[in-house]
């Protein structure tokens, strides 16, 4: 598989990163057993690097896979907010994924200049973190064109994961060309540089081919985090991305179901999911929960945070 290098002092990836929210429990498409046999066979197929965040509580799902891969290197992330905050955030990490020292770090989800100000006391954690050697490249991820630029001028700063795709879906401030204009601003400055959600959550998913070939011939866009939850899935996107052509088999066993943010009809109203969603797809409405299916990228944060378990994708 093509190997590539983020950045101008970056690791060397595979140039598909194994997005593990598919596997986890925020998304519920698979058990922790089977996620971790996809897991397993990803790296088998030369996919040598994961993402995950702590949200994605799957740390577990992740040590078990790479236990025997310790050249395998996890990007993982966290919202936190204090020093503090991050340092536990950091010592979970190391710990659950068993590793002494973290390969990536991110601040999760950062969408401007101001949002990193408050997470400043998180940063200079994490910019201690590498110096002490616990970790060895830090960043940010984040939905917003804002968020690229200020992080590209975060001293210290090696990584940036934006969310990109031909539509600009999900882009929470600007159009698509105003993400590219700020991938390339980053990219100029040394930055190494992944993308997220390039079938657009599952709305792009129609043509793949035409996701791919866009999301890598942005400049400054070095590697792709591709969520999959089965082997067929790996297989496919491997295929699509060597150029080959995908067997006609293959091809129906993961034609993309489409899948839906599904509202429990016992819903409160209580507004938490709404504070939880970054593309801000939901409203209340009539007293209850109401997603905008165009706007939501499936993520599942929300999910998490609905006191009376109402959300799920299916
Ligand atoms: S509604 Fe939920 S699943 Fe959809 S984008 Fe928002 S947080 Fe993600
Ligand atoms: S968090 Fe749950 S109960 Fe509260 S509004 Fe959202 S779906 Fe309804």
């Amino acid at each position: 598989m093509r190997q590539v290098k983020l950045g101008l002092w970056g690791a060397e990836v595979s140039e598909v990163c194994f997005g593990s929210l598919a596997i986890s429990p925020l998304q519920g498409r698979v058990t922790e057993a089977e996620g971790v046999s996809v897991l397993r066979y990803a790296l088998d197929q030369g996919i040598n690097w994961i993402d995950t965040a702590e949200i994605y509580d799957n740390y577990g799902q992740i040590a078990q896979a790479i236990k025997d891969h310790p050249d395998v290197r996890v990007v993982s992330k966290s919202y936190s907010v204090s020093a503090e905050d991050m340092s536990f955030s950091l010592e979970k990490a190391r710990t659950a994924l068993n590793r002494d020292t973290l390969d990536f770090f991110l601040l999760h989800e950062q969408e401007s200049a101001l949002t990193l100000k408050g997470h400043e006391k998180a940063w200079e954690e994490l910019l201690r973190a590498k110096e002490k050697g616990i970790v060895r490249w830090i960043g940010i991820s984040t939905h917003a064109v804002a968020g690229v630029r200020a992080g590209a001028l975060l001293p210290g700063l090696d990584v940036i994961h934006p969310i990109l795709n031909y539509q600009g879906l999900g882009i929470i401030d600007g159009t698509l060309s105003d993400m590219q204009d700020a991938i390339s601003f980053a990219s100029d400055l040394g930055i190494g540089i992944y993308a997220m959600k390039v079938f657009g959550g599952g709305h792009l998913a129609n043509n793949p081919e035409k996701a791919l070939a866009f999301t890598r011939s942005v400049p400054g866009v070095q590697g792709i985090a591709l969520g999959m939850s089965s082997r067929e899935e790996v297989d496919y996107n491997l295929l699509l991305m060597a150029g080959k052509e995908v067997p006609q088999a293959l091809q129906e066993k993961v034609k993309h179901r489409k899948r839906k943010l599904y509202i429990a009809d016992w819903c409160q109203g209580c507004g938490l999911c709404l504070e939880a969603c970054p593309q801000g797809a939901l409203s209340i409405e009539d007293t209850v929960s109401v997603v905008n299916a165009e706007a939501c990228v499936l993520c599942g944060y929300c999910g998490r945070v609905c006191p009376h378990f109402c959300l799920k994708i299916v």
